[in-house]
């Protein structure tokens, strides 16, 4: 799964967090500095945006308020730091198949350095459970639920997505369900998976390697199998750490090199 030069850009961290989406720490100034100090000539934030979510352990996404100001400080330390390092702002589409319009709205009410398209919340009877926590009463709703459901229906939303929406990157393809035991792909999410991809060839959308993956399973997301397939197709790829904090900016870049 490793990239030669020219394949993917591992001078820009596409994907780092700020303390708006209330589960990431440290100033967006000191992520800029860290990714100073290993070396990137590009930063680009990409922060949480989630349309109609019904979740009551907390938010993970900004308010409108929130994402005016989160733009105003990319924006100053862009001008500040400009010469050294380019600070983008981007955002972070988590997808809710019925909050389509929504989202359009919002990604067309503003000029975004970047747009990811990742999908976190699962809906049932009317509530939304994090497919991407590490909590054990999501992780027991979701072997309930059962797991090839679930990613069932995870596959077949994204591929009406990128059908849809107008995005730049699809963000860790094969996250959902990271951790609980014993997750494994049937014929279908493979299907699926390929219809995704040929999809994002089409609009020329890229395929986000995310490195937060090593920490969690010593393989980026999404895996070697998903990468090969996308380079079969000549999908384009981006790096992003998805830093919560910033000593996490540029982690593992050196893993993506051939
Ligand atoms: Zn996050
Ligand atoms: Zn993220």
């Amino acid at each position: 799964m490793l990239f030669t030069k020219g394949e993917i850009d591992l001078g820009c961290d596409g994907h780092v967090h700020t303390k708006f989406c209330h589960h990431a720490t440290g100033e967006m100034e000191e992520y800029v500095e860290a990714a100073l100090a290993c070396g990137l000539r590009e930063i680009i934030f990409l922060e949480h945006f989630e349309a109609g979510i019904n979740y009551d352990m907390g938010a993970t996404w900004l308010t409108a308020d929130e994402f005016v100001f989160y733009q105003g400080e990319c924006r100053r330390l862009d001008q500040k730091y400009g010469e050294r390092i380019r600070v983008g702002a981007g955002v972070e589409i988590g997808l809710n198949p019925q909050g389509l319009a929504e989202i359009r709205d919002f990604i067309n009410g503003h000029s975004w350095a970047r747009v990811g398209l990742s999908y976190h919340y699962f809906e049932e009877d009317g509530e939304h459970i994090n497919m991407l926590s590490r909590r054990q009463e999501n992780i027991k709703r979701f072997a309930a639920i059962g797991h090839e459901k679930v990613l069932t229906r995870y596959f077949s939303d994204m591929l009406v997505a990128v059908k849809e929406l107008q995005v730049d990157v699809v963000c860790h393809l094969d996250a959902p369900l990271r951790y609980s035991q014993g997750v494994e792909f049937v014929a279908e999410h493979w299907y699926l998976i390929d219809e995704i991809l040929a999809e994002m060839v089409r609009k020329k959308i890229a395929l986000e390697i995310n490195t937060s993956g090593f920490a969690v399973r010593g393989e980026s997301f999404p895996a070697e199998a998903i990468i090969d397939r996308a380079q079969r197709r000549g999908l384009m790829f981006v790096a992003g750490s998805d830093a919560h904090r910033p000593q996490d900016v540029g982690r593992f870049f050196d893993r993506l090199k051939r």
